[in-house]
């Protein structure tokens, strides 16, 4: 019995992330956790400021490495893997939305977008046809030539989506997402994400917001670096 589930996208057992502490000690971030996370799942995390979201997401999206525990992200064991392979597991699977939504300033939206697809070699004309559309689907299709630093806070977002959509990643990982924008453009980006969940994608969020908690199809709780509760 290996306690890993053969179905799921995300499956952490045990996970532990010990970071060095001023004196020689050590603080642990997170505490034996274990995630399970199936296909097409809208996952909120959430608790208190310091209990260990971010870390576990970093480690979920293959930005951070683990101190101890099993990970396996869509069937594959990511323990031991080279950092170049590590690396390539968390371009092919994984997408980020953050709060301040990550993108490149100086550049448009529409270049934003079309540079996710450029580093993934498709040609031009393929690129900016992409681009337009996944700009139009997220009503930005007036701002496509707009530098990303003129756009709104709500706008940013979605046209972070855009970029996230372009390369359609089947995990979507999203550190505070709604945090810096207004209730409406909250509801329009919880909207986004439960539609990806719809089509076959899988959402792990860390949220304070209650749209997005309210939006998730199961929420799991977590506090000082453990997690305590997971309901659906
Ligand atoms: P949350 O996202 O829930 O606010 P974090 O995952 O950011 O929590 O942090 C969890 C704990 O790990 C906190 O005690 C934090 O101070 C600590 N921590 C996070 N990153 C580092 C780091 N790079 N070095 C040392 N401690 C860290």
């Amino acid at each position: 019995m290996s306690g890993l589930d053969e179905g799921a996208i995300v499956e952490a057992v045990d996970i532990c992330r010990d970071y060095p502490a001023k004196d020689g000690d050590v603080v642990q971030a997170l505490s034996n956790c274990s995630l399970s996370v199936e296909v097409g799942e809208f996952v909120t995390v959430v608790g208190p400021s310091g209990c260990g979201k971010s870390t576990l997401l970093n480690i979920l999206g293959c930005l951070d490495r683990a101190s101890r525990g099993r990970y396996r992200l869509a069937g594959r064991s990511i323990d031991g893997l080279s950092t170049r392979d590590w690396e390539k597991v968390r371009r092919r699977q994984v997408g980020f939305l953050f709060q301040d939504a990550g993108l490149i300033d100086g550049l448009s939206a529409l270049a934003n977008v079309t540079l996710a697809l450029e580093y993934r070699g498709r040609p031009a004309a393929e690129r900016n046809r992409v681009g337009r559309r996944l700009l139009e689907e997220m009503g930005l299709g007036g701002r496509t030539n707009q530098p990303v630093e003129r756009l709104s806070g709500g706008e940013r977002q979605r046209a972070a989506l855009a970029r996230i959509l372009a390369i359609s990643p089947p995990l979507l990982i999203c550190d505070e997402p709604t945090a810096s924008l207004d209730e409406d453009n909250s509801i329009r980006v919880v909207e986004i994400l439960n539609d990806l969940c719809a089509r076959g994608h899988t959402v792990v969020c860390a949220s304070h917001d209650p749209l997005v908690i309210q939006a998730a199809s199961r929420v799991v709780t977590m506090a000082r670096g453990r997690i305590v509760g997971s309901d659906a």
